[in-house]
């Protein structure tokens, strides 16, 4: 995990939202890894588990990532869990809960269901405070403007993290509300 937030942290440095992403191979070596690379590419895919499962299948040589782990610093949304059924990881980490998007725990399972002929073990929790305040330190520093500017996406994500009052004293008055709004 703690690759994968080295990753997260460089993609917040180029402006994307810091998630990041490793694969680590059936002898416990991290094999590839990456950042979220959507506003660097403008590639409405490159989230960093895609990039990471995309890399770690071409150090592999196949696409059947049989035996690996995919590790990421966020609850992967229903691309990049689909994405880690096709590649048939064995295992998926992840730190932070995503109650607006998550689809291995919290809005679906898109990795367990039973009809799945493969289906990943998963691990939530790893590291979750550490990966969710990257993302509302992220999220604190480009909000300055209006919130309600944040596209949506940007704003479900600040919610991780279970932030409280007074908890981070730069956190201004309109992002807490905005914020506890998006509370579950
Ligand atoms: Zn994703």
């Amino acid at each position: 995990m703690d690759q994968a937030l080295d990753h997260a942290r460089r993609a917040g440095r180029w402006g994307d939202v810091p998630i990041g992403a490793v694969v680590v191979n059936p002898s416990g070596i991290v094999v590839a890894g990456a950042g979220n690379e959507r506003e660097l590419t403008g590639d409405p895919t490159a989230h960093a588990e895609v990039l990471a499962l995309r890399r770690a299948a071409e150090v592999a040589g196949t696409w059947r990532l049989i035996g690996h782990t995919l590790v990421v610093t966020l609850e992967p949304c229903a691309m990049c869990g689909g994405a880690a059924v096709a590649a048939r990881v064995d295992r998926i980490v992840y730190g932070a809960l995503d109650p607006k998007a998550g689809a291995v725990a919290s809005l679906f399972d898109v990795v367990r269901d039973p009809r799945l002929n493969h289906r990943p073990k998963v691990t939530g929790g790893i590291r979750a405070e550490q990966c969710a305040r990257l993302l509302s330190e992220f999220f604190g520093s480009i909000s300055d403007g209006d919130v309600s500017e944040w596209p949506m996406e940007l704003a479900s994500k600040a919610s991780v993290g279970q932030p409280t009052e007074g908890s981070n004293p730069s956190v201004t008055a309109t992002k807490t509300e905005s914020r506890g709004s998006l509370l579950p």
